[in-house]
């Protein structure tokens, strides 16, 4: 179950938020009554309450906003209990201040914001000598092994115990605990309204990570890289894990860089079968497994990780079929008389980690390819290492072209109005592929239609990489119209809709 917080500054809004909590389906809210501006009145509060909730009243100590004194604090618990709310949560430094009364659930809790201490054994025996229905520990991590330990001590726990840990290192906790025995995790109203650090957000919760439907049998992915808030991997799995009605649930996993090799030993104990993985950890992904396959090793970037049946883990790189495979299908639609890449002449702009990967597919397919890059030294040192021509930067729009391929970030979100190419420079034969993803539609692409040119957007390289990861996590074909639309909608939910 997910208990959603409350925390706003007027009566009004709370029971606003809470009638509107319960429409969408929420089954348990935290009334945070340290939000409140005024000496709460439970009256307007839970008179009429449309779920079960839980009252909690923080004072400044446990970083909460009570600004009376602690007796009203302790009186309005008290009153609370009188009131027959469902669960109150006693910080374990008032427990036993206020006595157990009628059916009201006693959660005895303990928040530590700095730290997952060593000992977390001793402060969850300590928390059980207050007469808990429920023990809830939450605490701050600071690396990814914090949030194993904390997960280790909910499933070993005889005391039902909710267990988590704060910060984007704690997310995985705050979403896998039900699987390990909590009764329920904790999320916000929306994401602008997080109450704690880390917290997802409702429909996040509900929606994306379908906490509801995770269990003991559930399989566990994720996308490992620093930073990874914004990746857009966990939208796309989970939502094929979801089309393909699979109990498997994929999880942001932020790994600072150095920490690779540890994390994945700690991460064994929760059964993880296979990781996307991106910035920074590329490269030593390839050396953290039993085998790199040996295109993976040629362009000297992995990917994909993922666990074969016999146990061994396995590194692989989607991203170059997956490039290669979208200038195909752009050739096809573009009524080319054959995808073959044999022959073709193609300009790629940019020497980085996508270009390398490309460079290396189209070169291996026999095209005859250009680099041009802004820094003209790296332009040379990939060219060398591809066995290809390059040219400067300023003599691009000279290099005769069948395909042209942006492997720069210019034209990426916010710098929309930006492009690597100018459109005079354009032949509407040639195939311009983009690897932007996100917007959709860059400059390039735009005036690359306008001058009649086939085209590919980056949303099909993006997609397609994620559809063969899926692959070898699930040997099952990844639905990759699903995955299009997932990942259209999210980039531009307006006009996807219009
Ligand atoms: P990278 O290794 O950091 O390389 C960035 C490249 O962009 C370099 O060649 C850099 O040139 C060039 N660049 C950056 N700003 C520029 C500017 N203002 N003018 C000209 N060139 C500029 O990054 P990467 O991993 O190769 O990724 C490159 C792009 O690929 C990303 O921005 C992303 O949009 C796209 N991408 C797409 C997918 C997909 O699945 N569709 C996946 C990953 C990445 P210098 O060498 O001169 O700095």
């Amino acid at each position: 179950m997910i208990c959603v917080s409350i925390g706003r500054t007027r009566h009004k809004m709370v029971v606003a938020e809470h009638q509107a909590l319960a429409e969408r389906g929420a089954e348990l809210i935290e009334l945070r009554l340290d939000w409140l501006s005024k000496i709460p009145s439970l009256e307007r509060l839970i008179g009429d309450r449309p779920t079960p909730v839980v009252v909690t009243c923080r004072n400044h100590k446990d970083k909460g906003r009570w600004r009376f004194d602690e007796e009203q604090r302790l009186t309005i618990l008290r009153a609370a209990i009188v009131a027959g709310v469902e669960y109150i949560d006693l910080e374990d430094t008032i427990a036993d201040k206020i006595p157990r009364y009628g059916d009201t659930q006693r959660i005895i809790s303990h928040h530590n914001f700095d730290e997952t201490p060593e000992h977390l054994a001793d402060i969850h025996a300590d928390l059980c000598r207050h007469d808990p229905d429920i023990v809830k520990l939450v605490t701050m991590a600071n690396c990814p092994h914090d949030a194993v330990r904390m997960l280790q001590l909910v499933e070993s726990s005889s005391v039902l115990t909710i267990g988590f840990c704060m910060g984007e290192l704690g997310v995985p906790s705050r979403i896998l605990c039900g699987k390990y025995g909590s009764p329920f995790t904790y999320a916000t109203f929306s994401s602008e309204r997080e109450l704690a650090p880390g917290q997802l957000s409702f429909d996040d919760m509900k929606n994306l990570y379908r906490y509801d439907e995770i269990n003991s049998e559930t399989e566990v992915y994720g996308v490992i890289g620093d930073p990874i808030a914004h990746s857009m991997s966990p939208l796309l799995h989970n939502r094929a894990f979801q089309k393909e009605k699979m109990n498997r649930v994929y999880l942001p996993l932020r790994v600072p860089k150095g920490n690779l090799a540890g994390t994945l030993k700690d991460y064994r104990w929760l059964g993880i079968k296979g990781y996307s993985v991106t910035i920074p950890h590329k490269k030593e992904a390839m050396s953290a497994v039993d085998h790199c396959d040996e295109i993976t090793q040629d362009i000297g970037a992995a990917n994909t990780l993922f666990r074969e049946a016999d146990g061994q883990w396995h590194a692989t790189n989607t991203d170059f079929d997956a490039a290669l495979n979208s200038i195909r299908v752009g050739l096809k639609e573009g009524g080319a008389s054959s995808d073959n890449l044999e022959g073709k002449q193609v300009l790629m702009l940019g020497a980085g980690g996508v270009a390398r990967a490309i460079g290396l597919g189209l070169v291996r397919a026999g095209a005859a390819v250009t680099i041009s890059n802004r820094t003209h030294k790296r332009a040379q040192e990939l060219a060398i290492e591809l066995g290809c021509q390059q040219t400067q930067w300023e003599n691009r729009g000279a290099v005769y072209a069948d395909i042209l391929i942006n492997c720069t970030a210019v034209g990426m979100h916010p710098l929309v109005d930006n492009t690597p190419y100018e459109q005079n420079w354009l032949r509407e034969s040639t195939l311009v592929f983009d690897t932007v993803y996100n917007p959709e539609n860059t400059l390039l692409i735009k005036q690359a239609k306008l001058r009649g040119c086939p085209t590919v957007s980056g949303i099909e390289m993006f997609i397609r990489q994620a559809a063969a990861q899926f692959e070898c996590f699930t040997n099952t074909t990844a639905p990759l119209d699903k995955l299009r639309e997932t990942l259209r909608h999210h980039i531009s939910p307006v006009s996807y809709s219009d």
